[in-house]
């Protein structure tokens, strides 16, 4: 199972057709929550979320509808209401899961993003490949992208992100992994000065247009520092050119996101693609975003995401991915002698007080995490194989003592 997500190609009419549907959405998860927080305290009135919600969604088809003030409800397709009903009880169910810790549902705002989803009534829908999608209940609209093959789908979510609509639905379809007839592994330590440091020498730098466009960012938000986008308890309303201020901001984010994205996608895919055992640090991002220096560099990197993408990636292109306990001391061990030192952030080299060997940091603790196995020790120090890195013409000499 796997989503297909498309940017539409929309003329001004269907955009605001569409957000029109998704405006009706969001009235409907609204109006179901607010109808089931003014329900909570009442005691006559048992059950449990779903339950009550199925009550209010019975009384929205059969008497809210029909009301004169709400009869602009029926212009729009049914499946929207159903599927955002549909939303709300999933909403409350992961609120209620003490497992997840999620939050409990809020009211939908108009300035966020928005979506909405609808479905075919009459089970799965053949989705032709071509710039072309048919949208059950919807009509026929353009694509930027084409779709790549014919597939089934039954239920699809529209959403506007900076101003741009976007299509997505899942295909139940899989990937057959290809059968590899070599054995490649190898560590991969991440970082902020080099994105990612592998054991055999290979590094990814983050893409530099993000810094650039960063800095772009950063200096139309100081330009823009006192723009303010209303404030209704005061009775101020948005000007003009703070809309369009924060239009154009939504838009830089999302460049960002998308170089990001991109850069994610296609490192994780070449990986995937090369190597059948990787092996990387269990990272304790939690710990590391609390360091505020830290988390702004962490977080434009998207670490996260980088495991993420490589844990799912895992089964579509059938390669082995082992999470290095979080203790593990990958930088401050000798790849060569198994030596632990101290070793401050500011270090770029690792200079071993017990061997003399010479490296580079993130290549040293790299190295590490290849040769990492989940015994006792933690580490089965093999100075071959890093002998072996070295002849491969690598920065860091190796001077065994
Ligand atoms: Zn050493």
């Amino acid at each position: 199972m796997y989503a297909i997500k498309r940017e539409l190609k929309l003329n001004n009419q269907e955009k605001s057709f569409f957000a029109g549907c998704a405006g009706f959405s969001r009235f409907v998860y609204n109006h179901g929550l607010s109808l089931l927080h003014t329900t909570w305290d009442i005691p006559e009135i048992s059950g449990s979320d779903s339950k009550r919600l199925d009550a209010i969604k019975k009384v929205f088809t059969n008497i809210t509808k029909k009301q004169r003030e709400y009869l602009w409800t029926n212009k729009y397709s049914s499946r929207i209401y159903q599927n955002a009903f549909r939303d709300l009880k999933k909403a409350f169910s992961r609120g209620r899961d003490t497992k997840i810790k999620a939050e409990l549902p809020r009211f939908k705002k108009k300035k966020h993003n928005c979506s909405f989803t609808v479905d075919s009534s009459h089970g799965k829908v053949l989705v032709q490949e071509g710039k072309k999608i048919k949208i059950p209940t919807l009509g026929t609209f353009r694509l930027k992208e084409s779709i790549p093959y014919n597939c089934v789908s039954q239920t699809f979510t529209i959403s506007r992100e900076a101003g741009k609509w976007y299509v997505s639905f899942a295909v139940s379809a899989s990937y057959i992994p290809e059968m590899k007839h070599s054995y490649k592994k190898v560590g991969i330590d991440l970082g902020i000065k080099t994105f990612a440091t592998l054991s055999d020498g290979k590094t990814f730098e983050s893409p530099s247009s993000i810094k650039k466009a960063k800095t772009k960012l950063g200096k139309i938000q100081w330009r823009n520092r006192n723009k303010v986008l209303g404030n209704r308890r005061s009775g101020i309303s948005a000007s003009k050119n703070a809309v369009k201020y924060y239009q154009k901001l939504r838009k830089k984010h999302k460049r960002i996101t998308n170089i990001r994205e991109d850069f994610l996608q296609k490192t994780t895919t070449l990986l995937a693609k090369t190597y059948q055992h990787i092996l990387v640090e269990d990272l304790n991002i939690k710990g590391m975003m609390a360091n505020h220096k830290l988390s702004d560099a962490l977080s434009n990197l998207g670490l996260y995401r980088f495991r993420e993408l490589l844990s799912y990636k895992q089964e579509c292109f059938g390669f082995l991915l082992t999470i290095v306990d979080r203790w593990f001391p990958s930088s401050k061990t000798c790849s060569v002698c198994g030596n632990i030192q101290d070793m401050p952030l500011c270090e770029r080299v690792y200079h071993c007080q017990n061997c003399g060997q010479v490296m580079d940091r993130d290549l040293n603790a790299s190295i590490n995490l290849e040769n990492w196995t989940s015994n006792a020790d933690g580490l089965s120090v093999n100075p071959e194989r890093s002998r072996r890195v070295n002849a491969c013409g690598l920065e860091g000499a190796v001077s065994l003592g």
